[in-house]
């Protein structure tokens, strides 16, 4: 099975991404983290990476997609995977049905988390990851506190804000986000492949709440 996660950044992508990942068996893929493991490791790709995601700005689709298809590749993914953070253009969004077609395979739902402005500023500037790129667990200064401050509590790593989490990236990653996610929504939606979820960080919906709300959704219409 092939899930996709559509949502600004910060809506609770990974975490919701994470959670399905584990109750359904097949792996979790976030681009974001793919990249950010390019520009911790490979030299000259990942500086031009670091060039877009420090500003807050899409990597080029043709460099995307490639790395993504890359990754699909590998073995673990032949069961299915839950991708977060890819497709985010409709180019993406194309190109992935025509890569998942060659191995008869395809997206078998989109799943938008969608949040207001305010609530994402408010959640991503207060959100603090794990350095362990094997871990990547995702923290809230307010909602979900390390056991430990500065400390993971699930490997004992340091936590970090990401740079790109400071206020005035987030404002440019909302607009980018503004201005490439409707196309992508009304791809899926015309596909209806689209299941979205309205999520308000005061009303106690969890993100627990939501993977287990489309899991039902799930079992109910056997995908
Ligand atoms: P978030 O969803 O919280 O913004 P991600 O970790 O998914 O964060 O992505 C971080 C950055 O990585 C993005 O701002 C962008 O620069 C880059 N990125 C991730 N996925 C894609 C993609 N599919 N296409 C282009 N750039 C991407
Ligand atoms: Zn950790």
């Amino acid at each position: 099975m092939y899930i996709i996660m559509l949502g600004k950044p910060g809506s609770g992508k990974g975490t919701v991404g994470k959670m399905l990942s584990e109750e359904l068996g097949i792996v979790h893929i976030s681009s974001g983290d793919l990249f950010r493991s390019y520009v911790k490791n490979a030299g000259k790709i990942g500086e031009e990476i670091e060039s877009y995601i420090s500003k807050g700005n899409l990597v080029p689709d043709e460099l995307a997609i490639k790395l993504v298809e890359k990754r699909l590749s590998e073995k673990d993914c032949e069961n299915g995977v839950i991708l977060d953070g890819f497709p985010r253009t409709k180019s993406q969004a194309i190109e992935l049905d025509r890569f998942l077609s060659t191995k008869n395979q395809k997206v078998d739902m989109a799943l938008e988390l969608a949040l207001t402005d305010e609530d994402i500023i408010e959640r991503i500037t207060n959100r603090i990851v794990c350095t362990n790129r094997h871990c990547r667990e995702v923290y809230n200064l307010e909602f979900k506190k390390p056991k430990q401050e500065g400390i993971c509590d699930k490997c004992g790593e340091k936590l970090e804000q990401r740079e790109d989490d400071k206020l005035e990236t987030v404002k440019e990653r909302l607009e980018v986000y503004k201005k490439t996610s409707s196309d992508l929504i009304y791809y899926y939606k015309e596909k209806e492949l689209l299941y979205s979820v309205k999520l308000n960080i005061h009303s106690g919906k969890t993100s627990e709440d939501v993977a287990e709300e489309v899991e039902r959704y799930l079992k109910k219409n056997k995908r």
